[in-house]
């Protein structure tokens, strides 16, 4: 049996912040305005996760106004949504995602964000995609305010 999940996230940028997409630096200007660390795709990422099993989102699992969460590695809900996943019997069959962010261009850190999401969920890189996009000048994105990544995974489910 298969279940599919979705996730979606959005972050405003500012100067004097660390971009971080997919557990990797990215150097940049601008980073993500957040309470934890504001790594969009991992954020995606976990929702898709929890979508999947009917497991809610992240804000229900790490509440932003839980001190705990701040400034906290994503790493971190990324092993706890891969460990719910395992939980309830799945496996990651593919996750596949996009990251839209004006600048910098992500192509050449995408490598390192497959190994280092693919190691946070115990899985093989060759089963997790990352495409970035440009949002074209549209937009809070394309003026460079904000960062977004959504996010598909189908688990594997084996009963
Ligand atoms: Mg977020």
């Amino acid at each position: 049996m298969y279940r599919i999940g979705e996730g979606f996230d959005v972050h405003r940028l500012e100067s004097g912040r660390r971009l971080l997409i997919g557990c990797v630096d990215i150097p940049a200007p601008v980073g993500s305005v957040a309470h934890s660390d504001g790594d969009v795709l991992a954020h995606a990422v976990v929702d898709a996760l929890l979508g999947a099993i009917g497991e809610g989102d992240i804000g229900r699992h790490f509440p932003p106004e839980d001190p705990r969460w701040k400034d906290a590695d994503s790493r971190i809900f990324l092993a706890e949504a891969a460990r719910l996943v395992a939980a309830h019997g799945g496996r990651v069959a593919n996750l596949d995602s996009t990251v839209i962010l004006e600048r910098p261009k992500l192509a050449p850190h995408i490598p390192a964000m497959r190994a280092a999401l693919a190691a946070a969920l115990g899985c093989n890189p060759a089963l997790v995609s990352i495409k970035a996009k440009s949002a074209e000048g549209l937009g809070a994105i394309g003026a460079g305010e904000a960062v977004e990544a959504r996010a598909v995974v189908l688990i594997e489910v084996s009963d």
